[in-house]
């Protein structure tokens, strides 16, 4: 039988309903949620994305601020900004577009963002939170899978769970994620031995490694949940995930589609965040 289609753009809509509404209530304290979004350089893609989260800023009533820097903008520049809307109580969450041209040090611009407003989690304290599991803010793609199996009913709780990818943004993240809901973790990498061995006994996969149509129906246990999130140009040069989805849905009881699945997700938890960011800084649960 064929899998369940998990319908991310369904999720994400009914995320962004959830946070508007909360926004509309959090307003008549006369709290309004602010999103500082910077953009250093023409990127296409990066302009695409900017332009979305400004755009769901809107829907869900959330202010927000864009900044679009030129590509020779310096770091020192690009700190000053960062320094001044850390400063700024109209703005709860600041993120800069990654990846960032190649004379500005990321590490630099991702630490110095206060982290109460690093609303992309990817601040060494809230890397640390997420280890803990003491946090407020997660990294947005992981954090939209999670968000996916629990619209869905997913519980990771004493699943076997397998992440394959370990970057900073989604594997490592993701595994933590899965294991503060119980599920029992494993992640792969690209030095891992037999990854096929690995996948079989995966209840929850997720593909996070950016290789189209890697993983195929005979790396995935029959009823597995497949999640994937990768998002390559085919070989026909369409847009298409790190599974092999046209097979692996005849193998598994829930899957994503890519277009569809868990990029939508992305742009909701970060309005998700913002507005979790701005209770925290105004001391509401
Ligand atoms: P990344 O930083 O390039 O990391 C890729 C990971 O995959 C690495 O840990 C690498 O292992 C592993 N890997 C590569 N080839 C492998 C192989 N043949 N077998 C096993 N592991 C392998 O990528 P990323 O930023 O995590 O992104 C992963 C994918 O997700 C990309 O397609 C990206 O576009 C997509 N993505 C989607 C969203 C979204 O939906 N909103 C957001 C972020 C990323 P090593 O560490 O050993 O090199």
């Amino acid at each position: 039988m064929s899998a369940q289609i998990i319908d991310g753009k369904l999720v994400s809509k009914a995320l962004r309903q959830k946070v508007a509404a909360e926004v509309a209530q959090l307003a008549q304290s006369g709290v309004v949620p602010g999103l500082a979004v910077i953009i250093v350089g023409e990127d296409p893609a990066s302009q695409i994305y900017v332009r979305n989260k400004v755009k769901a800023c809107e829907e869900c009533g959330i202010y927000s601020e864009k900044y679009a820097l030129d590509e020779d903008t310096s770091e020192c520049e690009l700190l000053e900004l960062i320094e001044k809307l850390n400063a700024d109580p109209k703005i709860n969450g600041i993120l800069c577009q990654l990846p960032l041209p190649s004379h500005i040090d990321e590490n630099k611009v991702i630490n110095a963002i206060s982290p109460d407003k690093d609303v992309d989690a990817f601040h060494p304290v809230n890397v640390g939170k997420i280890m803990t599991g003491s946090y407020t803010l997660a990294p947005c793609t992981p954090a939209g899978v999670m968000e996916l199996l629990d619209y869905y009913g997913i519980d990771p709780a004493g699943k076997r769970c397998v992440v394959v990818g370990r970057s900073n943004i989604v594997g490592k993240p993701q595994a933590m994620l899965l294991l503060h809901k119980n599920g029992t973790v494993t992640i792969c990498h690209s030095k891992t031995r037999d990854l096929r061995s690995e996948t079989l006994g995966a209840d929850i996969l997720v593909c996070a490694i950016g290789r189209a149509k890697m993983f195929t129906a005979d790396m995935i246990k029959p009823g597995a949940v497949v999640i994937d999130v990768g998002i390559n140009r085919g070989e026909d040069g369409k847009i298409c995930g790190d599974v092999d989805f046209e097979n692996a849905k005849e193998v598994a009881s829930f899957i994503t589609p890519v277009p569809g699945g868990v990029g939508p997700m992305t742009i909701s938890v970060l309005m998700k965040n913002t507005l979790a960011a701005a209770k925290a800084q105004n001391g509401i649960k």
